[in-house]
């Protein structure tokens, strides 16, 4: 099925918008212009509407195999393509891990079988992410391993880190970290600051974080590895970046709305919704973020979506596991709590969201331009609705966000040229 989606607006360089009908052939964009007459193919109107290249997210959690009951890669993906993404990288930390040849193969073939949108498979670092062996990462990356992590875990060797890191420079791939060092947990569950103090909760310091980033640019400049830093979250990490970048060390980072949105004196009590690894920081941690995005320190956003089940999450502060979901959720916050309040431009959150990530990783995909693939998304960025979890696709409701007024839906999602979803209607 060819489309032409007509009447949009598109982002012209200088951040305006410029109206324009995008054509759409097979699995591409055929081309952009004025006023262009449909030539058998479907029409979709756009008139009014933002129309971007296809949102990526490169950390998300599907679950499967092994946590269904939580999500599943069918159930995640229509949650992304609802949430304006036409491509997600799917993290390794489920049962088995993808950590053998067979193992990836095998999610391949789910991925392949039930997948709405693009999905891109990490392989583990090491074997079940137990830290103590690495992976054979020449085979998984010949079998579609998009990069390296123990997405979940932090690597605690620095010798581990570092033979991973040569392992991965050899084949040109990248190591893709979670940064906590296992002695500077402290059993905690949020953040050590405000909350943790008024609540006698064992809080997780910053240093946790930061001191991992800080080891690892030193052995990536020795292995000569991109290394890239999951859901930065405090304001000696974004320095430490800063200055690694400064020092031409090959890293990069993202940071997730959550932690762009939110610090730790905004839990509202013992609400496990919002309890994530890493936790929300201080006020002066979010600020950081916003400051580290604005000048490139941060290279884009990623979700970090975290699906559980309502009775995982009863669980209580201490006991409840870290994470919540934010596919669905995520450009109308940023848009609505973001751009709208003048912090950022609109052109930096889709470049955020599209562009940025595809270049961080080499990936052909966050453009809108005649010839590049189509994944494309159609957003509303007039009317305003509620987050209600009981809409959501994902199978996860855990969201600190319920209840906020947002407006940046996404109304349509194309990708690779085929429309995956729609508002009010799945398409497949
Ligand atoms: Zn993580």
């Amino acid at each position: 099925m060819n489309w032409l989606i007509k009447n949009g607006n598109i982002l012209a360089e200088n951040g305006e918008f410029i109206k324009r009908d995008v054509r759409v052939e097979g699995t591409k964009i055929a081309e952009i212009g004025e006023d262009l007459k449909a030539n058998g193919e479907k029409v979709l109107d756009a008139e009014g509407q933002l129309v971007v290249p296809g949102l990526i997210d490169l950390h998300v959690h599907l679950r499967e195999p092994g946590g269904e009951h939580k999500e599943t890669i069918q159930t995640g993906t229509l949650a992304a393509a609802a949430g304006g993404f036409t491509t997600i990288a799917a993290m390794p930390n489920t049962r088995p891990v993808p950590d053998t040849v067979e193992n990836l193969t095998n999610l391949n073939r789910r991925i392949e079988e039930t997948a709405h949108i693009r999905v891109l498979p990490y392989a583990s670092i090491t074997i079940r992410e137990a830290g103590k062996e690495l992976t054979d990462f020449s085979s998984l990356k010949e079998t579609g391993a998009f990069a390296f992590t123990d997405d979940g875990v932090g690597i605690q060797q620095a010798g581990m880190m570092y033979e991973a890191m040569k392992q991965a420079a050899a084949i040109g791939a990248a190591v893709v970290a979670h940064c906590e060092d296992n002695s500077l947990i402290y059993g905690g569950s949020v953040h050590d600051g405000k909350f943790a103090a008024e609540h006698n909760i064992p809080g997780i310091p910053s240093i946790c974080e930061s001191v991992h980033i800080a080891r690892d640019v030193l052995i990536a400049e020795a292995a000569g590895c991109h290394y890239h830093v999951c859901h930065i979250s405090t304001e000696g990490s974004v320095r430490t970046v800063r200055d690694a970048k400064k020092a031409g060390i090959r890293v990069t980072a993202e940071v997730t709305p959550h932690h762009l949105l939110l610090c730790d004196e905004d839990i509202p009590g013992a609400d496990t919704n919002f309890k994530m690894n890493p936790p929300l920081r201080s006020r002066k941690d979010q600020q950081a973020l916003i400051d580290g995005l604005l000048d490139g320190t941060i290279d884009f956003i990623a979700t970090d979506h975290a699906p559980h089940t309502a009775e995982e999450k009863a669980a209580g502060m201490q006991t409840a596991p870290f994470g919540i979901v934010g596919l669905e959720t995520a450009f109308p916050l940023l848009y609505t709590h973001l751009v709208k309040k003048g912090l950022i431009t609109l052109q930096q959150l889709v470049d955020w969201m599209t562009v940025k990530p595809a270049q961080a990783f080499g990936l052909p995909y966050g453009t809108l331009e005649a010839g590049a693939t189509a994944d494309i998304t159609v957003i509303d960025l007039q009317a305003e609705k509620e987050i209600d979890p009981e809409t959501f696709y994902s199978k996860g409701k855990n969201t600190p966000f319920a209840g906020w007024k947002c407006s940046g839906w996404p109304t349509a999602t194309i990708s690779e040229g085929k429309l995956v979803w729609q508002e009010g209607k799945v398409q497949v």
